[in-house]
């Protein structure tokens, strides 16, 4: 038996930013943990790779700031001197609209002056908190939602390309109330989404939160990895790497941890389990406790492929300003990428001087197939797209792909049924708990909030343990 994994202790499978993040938390709390992390790094999808005097972010770019929990583990990390929001002046966010970017109105004012949307989509809007709320039992896709209550327009120009740079998804296949609960809850609540935009304003301010629009984009000198780093040097000796978790038994006093590493298999007691992988990766999980209950199930939890590109030029090379955030390309424009990051705009030391780079997402529900395209054809289809609507010219000066086969899962309607089987295994299998992405919310912020929850949890929980 390996001490770290004695009967004291609390399992976390997966060690990425939400594993990491409860582990952590659990440190703090003095409950001793032991992190399985299957790959031979942690981080997860978190990965910045420095080439050439570029800094490139093979996974995620930037963390919203939405909550104090998260500002609360970069300070505990002692990182705030290398945390850095992103440009002030790079807030604008272009739609892709007739083959070119189009600015995204910053104020409501502006709003009314914008080639984006036509006057029948402007004057849409006025009649929005007019409308009848949807029963509060009726669970209804994004499109659905968004064509009752703002029309084609807003589907087809903000709501398609918005759910592309977030989900890599389909608004026809997301629940409203699954992937999106807070618009759901606002109707429900305020009888409208303008409405609610106000009055919810107010109630975030209360609870010291910030929304997703107004949340400060992070990211830290080096990259994202620098969180994840940080995570692991402050927990190495609770890190076991390479190791993977492939079944959970109940045990007199917990949980008996089966595990494969390096070609051999052990087994370790720990009195509670914190399932932070991949919902397709638990799935994988022989779940040995009561009589029909597995993790099987959730298999079924659909990760579409996505490339991430990131490319590199020469300044002069592109005609665009890249004076924003990025562009997001409505799937009515018929181009192949789903939308870009102006990464250099973003952040500081992006690229070397008098370069830039993008960072370009293909494939997701829209197109899943794209992603899977061979390397070279990836390049060549997003330069092909970046020609036509941001002008660029010449040949990239930096490029890599990656391609995520598995990349986020999409909360699609009837997933209810997934979230009921978590909620049913935590309650018949006591001591196992689940948080992350697949549970908590896609986004990183979700992910650390979750596993800044979850650690709550399970702390209490080993409160109860008897000494
Ligand atoms: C391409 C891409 C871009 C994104 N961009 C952004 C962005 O800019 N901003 C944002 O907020 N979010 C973004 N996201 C989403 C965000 O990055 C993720 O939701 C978040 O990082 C998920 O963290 P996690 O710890 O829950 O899971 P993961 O990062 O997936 O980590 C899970 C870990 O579990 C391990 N594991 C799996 N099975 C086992 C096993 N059996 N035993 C042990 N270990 C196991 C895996 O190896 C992995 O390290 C992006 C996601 C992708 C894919």
């Amino acid at each position: 038996m390996n001490p770290a994994g004695s009967s004291g202790s609390v399992a976390i499978i997966g060690g990425g930013i939400t594993g990491l993040t409860a582990a952590f938390r659990l440190m703090q709390a003095g409950v001793p943990v032991t992190l399985y992390e299957a790959d031979q790094r942690v981080g997860g999808v978190i990965r910045s790779v420095q080439e050439s005097g570029y800094l490139a972010e093979f996974g995620p770019n930037s963390i919203l700031e939405t909550s104090p929990k998260i500002s609360g583990l970069i300070r505990d990390l002692g990182l705030e001197p290398r945390r850095g929001y992103s440009d002030p002046g790079a807030e604008n966010r272009y739609l892709v609209r007739g083959g070119k970017p189009v600015c995204l109105p910053a104020s409501p004012l502006r709003f009314f002056g914008t080639k984006l949307f036509s006057t029948g989509a402007k004057l849409r809007l006025l009649r929005e908190p007019f409308l009848r709320r949807a029963p509060a039992d009726k669970e209804e896709n994004v499109a659905e939602f968004v064509l009752r209550r703002l029309g084609r327009e807003w589907l087809d120009y903000a709501i398609n390309p918005m759910i592309a740079g977030i989900y890599a998804g389909d608004p026809r296949r997301l629940s409203v109330i699954h992937a999106f609960p807070r618009l759901h809850a606002v109707e429900q609540r305020y009888g409208s989404l303008i409405l609610g935009q106000i009055l919810g304003a107010r109630e975030r301010k209360r609870r010291g939160e910030v929304s997703k629009q107004e949340a400060k984009k992070i990211s830290f000198d080096q990259g994202l990895q620098v969180l994840t780093d940080t995570l692991e040097a402050r927990l190495r000796a609770a890190i076991r790497l390479n190791t993977t978790v492939t079944a959970l038994e109940r045990a007199p006093r917990g949980w008996t941890v089966s595990v494969q590493s390096g070609g051999s298999e052990d087994a370790f007691e720990h009195r509670a389990v914190l399932l932070a992988a991949p919902a397709h990766c638990l799935a994988r999980i022989a779940l040995n406790a009561d009589a029909g209950l597995t993790l099987a199930p959730l298999a079924e939890v659909y990760y579409p492929p996505v490339a991430s590109v990131v490319l590199g030029f020469r300044r002069a090379d592109v005609a665009h300003p890249l004076d924003g955030f990025g562009m997001l390309v409505p799937e009515v424009e018929k181009f192949r990428i789903l939308g870009t990051l102006f990464s250099s705009s973003l952040f500081p030391n992006r690229a070397p001087d008098g370069h830039v780079t993008l960072t370009t997402y293909v494939g997701g529900v829209r197109a899943p197939d794209l992603a899977l395209r061979p390397i070279e054809e990836l390049f060549n289809l997003t330069l092909t797209d970046l020609a036509t609507i941001l002008g660029v010219r010449g040949s990239p000066t930096f490029r890599h792909a990656v391609l995520y086969r598995q990349a986020i899962p999409q909360y699609e309607v009837g997933y209810g049924r997934f979230k009921t089987l978590m909620e049913t295994i935590e309650t018949r299998a006591s001591g196992i708990f689940l948080a992350g992405h697949y549970r908590n919310g896609i986004s990183l912020g979700d992910s650390i909030i979750a596993g800044h929850d979850v650690a709550d949890r399970i702390a209490a929980f080993a409160r109860a343990w008897p000494a």
